[in-house]
């Protein structure tokens, strides 16, 4: 099968590999329904993270069981499934938690840019639907495996409430779904930070109530005076640099929380600082196995359309023009059909 490999930065494509097997009896094969370019894969792709030698790419995923190892219980062949990025047993201490992200045997799915992927720990990973569903609700899905779950738990650990003030730092898709959570959580008031016209308009489209096209000291001065000077309830921080997280900090109020899911590139606080600000900080990788069985029926019942957010729908092979138009920000995400 053709899978998409990165074989060093800026050098994405589509190789010919073999198909994944049953290696553990608590994997599964799933067939992708569709597959997506997460924003965490420009890192590697931009040459921010290291990369050492070919890497098989993907970690969001839906799709139909093809076959499930001899110790997998809770999913057979056939059932249409949605899987984290990070695969769980869903019943060590933590995972009981609802930290499924921080399981004792966490690992982080891979290979998912292709028509078929191993998953491992599906018992404790997958979450299947009642029945097959229709073709237009796969983007929406497949946002729900990362996307739309790492911008809902920005926006929980954030502690949106009912009525709450939001501020989401980040136009990219995980600052977008996080204003689709804040708005379902209930927020009166959402302001995103953002430069780009195409991106506010499709952030006014989920919920936003207010555009701050400042940055830096501008853009926390602004969000002050919108906010009566106190600054926000909760702010979420969807980029992970260091003038991201200083901002998120800064236009938070005092007591208040700041859920951070840009995975941190360089970011530093001073300990002191950070005392007298007085404010929550909850951050990391999802616990997205938490949410998906409520997100999904969200999905489902077409409460909400995260699938919006794929601005840019290419077949597998055309995979590098995926990754490249993402890194231009000429698509805020891609959507690879397989
Ligand atoms: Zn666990």
């Amino acid at each position: 099968m053709l899978a998409t490999i990165l074989h060093a930065p800026g050098e994405v494509r589509c190789d010919e590999v073999a198909e994944p097997t049953i290696l553990k009896p608590t994997d599964a094969i799933i067939r992708l329904s569709a597959s997506c370019i997460c924003g965490s894969d420009l890192w590697p792709y931009r040459g921010l993270n290291e990369v050492n030698g070919p890497r098989a790419m993907g970690h969001e995923y839906c799709g139909i069981v093809e076959e499930v190892g001899s110790a997998v219980t809770t999913v057979r062949p056939g059932q249409f499934v949605v899987g984290s990025f990070c695969l769980s047993d869903n019943t060590c201490p933590h995972c009981r938690f609802g930290f499924q992200s921080s399981c004792e045997q966490r690992e982080f799915m891979t290979g998912a840019q292709a028509p078929l992927a191993r998953v491992p720990l599906a018992d404790g990973t997958l979450v299947a639907t009642a029945a097959l569903p229709s073709d237009d609700l796969i983007p929406s899905l497949l946002a729900t495996s990362d996307v739309l779950g790492t911008g809902w738990f920005a926006a929980d650990a954030a502690g949106v409430q009912e009525g709450s003030t939001a501020v989401v730092v980040g136009d990219g898709a995980v600052g977008l779904m996080g204003v689709l959570s804040a708005k379902q959580m209930g927020a009166e008031r959402i302001i995103i930070m953002s430069r780009h016209k195409t991106r506010q308009d499709v952030a006014l489209e989920f919920g936003a109530t207010d555009i701050v096209s400042e940055r830096g000291e501008d853009g926390v001065a602004l969000i002050k005076k919108l906010t009566g000077g106190v600054g926000a309830d909760s702010v979420l921080e969807c980029v992970g640099t260091q003038e991201s997280m200083m901002q998120a900090l800064n236009c938070t109020r005092p007591g208040g929380k700041i859920g951070f899911v840009g995975v941190p590139h360089g970011v530093q606080f001073d300990g002191r600082d950070l005392f007298l600000q007085q404010k929550s900080l909850l951050g990391g990788p999802a616990p997205v196995r938490r949410y998906l069985p409520y997100l999904m029926d969200l999905v489902l019942d077409r409460t909400i359309n995260p699938g919006k957010v794929f601005d840019l729908e290419v077949p597998l092979a055309d995979v590098a023009e995926g990754y490249s138009a993402m890194d231009e920000r000429r698509a805020i995400k891609t959507l690879l059909r397989v």
